[in-house]
């Protein structure tokens, strides 16, 4: 930024999936590809019934996408025109499933430190509610028992969007089994990658048998269809990758808690850069590792912070900005709970939010360069705002 050569002159990527050996992946995909079974069959099922151990629940349907999953119950919890309260501080699929199933989003706001849905805010929008979403942000889980009670003293159900979260733990217990449903996804940037595919985890076997419906144009077998389902079956080839990916799951998830406590670790001594907060008992996947970026402290506001790390080859994105109450798409919406519409804390979140590269075959020392980096763009900040400003250029 400053004339030097970059620190990473070949660029380090923001993300790289985490990819099974292909051999792997042909040698589970064979027997399925030999009988012709290419979708929703043998494999598929393996997958749910793994992933339905590993996350302690007794039903698991594998769909085509988290947006279907989320799309597929949102259609089964509510009716047309209900009013589902989220967090604005999302990927906006999370609002998007809820639109293509009929529903009305109403977005609350999200807590400064843990990024996660504010439970008091949501409390006072949750007037003609019928469905309460929360996101577990970044793999974080979002003290989903607080958004449990929520719901249930107004007697609505309760849908988790757990895109990021699959090994996520709350106190131990594994993300999965809290709400009524919980929806994750196998896109390539998500932790347990399967290419695409989405799983919706659930205790309730009434709402799981309608899924496996849902997930079929909801057709029970004689084509006299019960609703209007979609076609979301996982094929046999993303379910072959993703029981490859599961088996790799633990030590990925060791590997990415590593390089994130040793981001943490190293950003600790960086003024005005504070990292997500997770409850002490709670383990996160790190789907991401996103930073509070606080100009009064580091000296150079989110977006020149962004500028400076491009120029040093580093990649990063800025996860989630546009908040989804500001996105074009929902422009038109206004908030019927009587409540101001406005979301401070969710735009004072969203406007310093960078998320840095965390992926499991990061090269070694990655993240201390990336820290390092960090730590010199704060201590020549006069400097860099000086250069940026059209004023001070000679
Ligand atoms: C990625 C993501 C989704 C959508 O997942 P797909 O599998 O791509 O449909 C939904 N919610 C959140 C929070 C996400 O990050």
């Amino acid at each position: 930024m400053l004339g030097g050569p970059p620190a990473f002159p070949d660029r380090l990527p923001f993300f790289r999936p985490a990819k099974p050996p292909l051999d792997a992946v042909t040698a589970r995909l064979a027997p399925s590809y030999d009988k012709g079974m290419l979708t929703n069959s043998a494999l598929v099922r393996e997958l749910e019934q793994a992933a339905a151990r590993r996350l302690d629940v007794p039903h698991v349907v594998a769909v085509a996408s988290c947006t279907t999953g989320l799309m597929l119950v949102t259609q089964a919890l509510t009716s047309r025109g209900d009013t589902a309260l989220m967090p604005s501080f999302t990927f906006s699929a999370t609002a998007h499933a809820a639109v293509w199933a009929g529903a009305v989003p109403r977005f609350a706001e999200c807590d400064v430190l843990s990024c996660q849905l504010d439970v008091d805010d949501a409390a006072k929008r949750l007037d003609g509610v019928a469905l309460l979403v929360a996101t577990h942000v970044f793999g974080a889980p979002c003290r989903p028992e607080a958004v449990e009670a929520l719901a249930a003293e107004s007697g609505i159900p309760v849908l988790f969007d757990a895109a990021h979260a699959f090994g996520a733990t709350r106190a131990g217990r594994p993300v999965g089994g809290f709400g009524d449903a919980e929806v994750f996804s196998m896109s390539p940037t998500k932790v347990l990658a399967a290419g695409e595919g989405g799983l919706v985890a659930t205790r309730d076997p009434e709402l799981a048998e309608r899924l496996r419906l849902g997930r079929d144009y909801g057709n029970p077998g004689d084509y006299d269809t019960l609703f209007a389902g979609l076609n979301a079956r996982l094929s046999e080839l993303h379910a072959a990758v993703a029981l490859c990916s599961l088996d790799e799951l633990d030590d990925h998830l060791a590997i990415r808690r590593a390089l994130a406590a040793r981001y943490r670790a190293g950003l600790a001594d960086v003024p005005g850069i504070a990292g997500q907060t997770v409850d002490v008992d709670d383990a996160s996947t790190y789907k991401d590792l996103t930073v509070i970026v606080d100009e009064s402290q580091f000296g150079v506001d989110r977006d020149g912070l962004v500028r400076a790390l491009k120029a040093e080859g580093i990649d990063t994105r800025p996860y989630f900005w546009p908040p989804v109450h500001r996105q074009q798409a929902y422009a038109g919406l206004s908030d019927t709970s009587g409540v101001p519409e406005e979301l401070p804390s969710t735009d004072w979140v969203s406007s310093r939010v960078v998320s840095l590269p965390l992926w499991r075959d990061m090269p070694p020392g990655a993240v201390e360069t990336v820290v390092e980096v960090l730590a010199r763009i704060h201590a020549h900040a006069e400097q860099m705002t000086a250069q940026e400003d059209p004023a001070c250029v000679p």
